[in-house]
């Protein structure tokens, strides 16, 4: 019906029984894996989707709404060197989530062979069950090479992007952030900043001149950072209107987005820097640059929306910034004033020189 909703997140008791009988396991076992089990607070936008929910496609048919599965390479591998059947893991969903928690891997969702998006599950004549790409019939354990080849600054970047995944992940499951690194923020508040940075990001330019399109002119590309694209560099990305881009980003524009949101909240300055090289201007104030002035007061001034620690952190970049471009003003006049007294003394100079005659 368009709306955000999938069986396996808000499942009907008729529903499981009805699945429990097709798969041949019983209600408990099948609720006991569900991800309403694991994540009952999960806000649905908080889910990786393959397409918006509503959205019409060109035949004017609203697509079921299906989760959109990544996977990490190396989990599968594992799971084939131990003879174990590959399956998907529950992390693997999670709009939040671009790296495996276990391997500080990146999370891919086509097929490192032949790059194409369509894959299932086979039985080999011989060992576990496999998950394997449709068009060239490899299996999906066959790593990335520029991810393998991933130097230490790149492998350092994921880090950082991991602890604030491991924050998201604790916020879906309603646990209170780290309050070292995140003040006085509830678990729904840094969700709420995260949907809302990862939105302003995304938007495009009130002004925009293509306005009936979609742009790259959007403040995302302004925070490039290579080592979550792995095998591309300086990757851009279209705008986007939806109210969290994060649901149906593919993994490498999650990891994009992830890092711009992590630089932007979080509060030790040394993380941005990490992420977008120590030349950068800080990644709040790019932001605040960058983004949609009217949006960003609306989302400052709801009550209890955001963080108290996070609004202060806003407020305190623009005085920074206005304090800035006030010295900037001044210093542009004192210049000016400077060259109109030197240029009027060096014209007396020369008029007096001439009443001399010692020109
Ligand atoms: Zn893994
Ligand atoms: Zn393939």
């Amino acid at each position: 019906m368009g709306d955000w909703r999938h069986p396996d997140i808000r499942p009907t008791m008729a529903w499981i029984n009805a699945t429990a009988d097709d798969l041949n396991v019983s209600a408990a076992r099948l609720v006991e894996h569900s991800l309403a089990k694991h994540y009952p607070a999960l806000p649905p936008d908080f889910l990786a989707w393959e397409h918006l929910p509503g959205s019409a496609s060109s035949t004017g048919l609203i697509p079921i709404p299906r989760l959109h599965v990544s996977w990490c390479s190396r989990c599968l591998a594992e799971d084939f060197a131990s003879d174990r059947p590959a399956h998907v893991r529950r992390q693997w969903v999670l709009a939040a989530v671009g790296f495996c928690h276990r391997h500080r891997w990146p999370l891919e969702d086509r097929c490192n062979g032949c790059g194409s998006r369509t894959w299932r599950f086979a039985m080999p004549a011989r060992g576990p069950l496999r998950m394997i790409c449709e068009a060239c019939w490899q299996p999906m354990e066959r790593t990335s090479a520029p991810a393998l080849y991933a130097g230490k600054d790149t492998r350092v970047r994921w880090d950082h992007i991991i602890a604030f995944e491991q924050q998201c992940m604790g916020a879906i499951r309603g646990r209170t952030p780290d309050q070292f690194r995140f003040n006085f923020t509830s678990a729904g508040q840094l969700l709420n900043e995260v949907r809302d940075v990862c939105s302003l990001l995304t938007k495009k330019p009130p002004n925009d001149e293509y306005w009936w399109c979609r742009t790259r002119n959007i403040a995302l590309n302004d925070f490039a950072c290579d080592a979550m694209t792995p095998g591309y560099i300086g990757l851009q990305f279209y705008s986007s209107d939806t109210r969290n881009p994060l649901a149906t980003a593919s993994p490498l524009l999650r990891r994009c987005l992830l890092a711009a949101a992590c630089g932007i909240i979080e509060t030790n300055p040394d993380v941005g820097a990490a992420l977008f090289g120590p030349e950068a201007p800080p990644a709040i104030e790019r932001f605040i640059a960058r983004t949609d002035r009217g949006g960003l007061d609306r989302l400052l001034m709801a009550d209890g929306h955001w963080s108290s620690a996070f609004i202060l952190q806003i407020k305190a970049a623009r005085e920074r910034m206005a304090r800035r471009f006030m010295i900037s003003k001044l210093e542009a006049a004192h210049r000016a004033i400077r060259n109109a007294f030197a240029h009027s003394s060096s014209n007396e100079q020369t008029k007096f020189n001439r009443s001399t005659g010692q020109i």
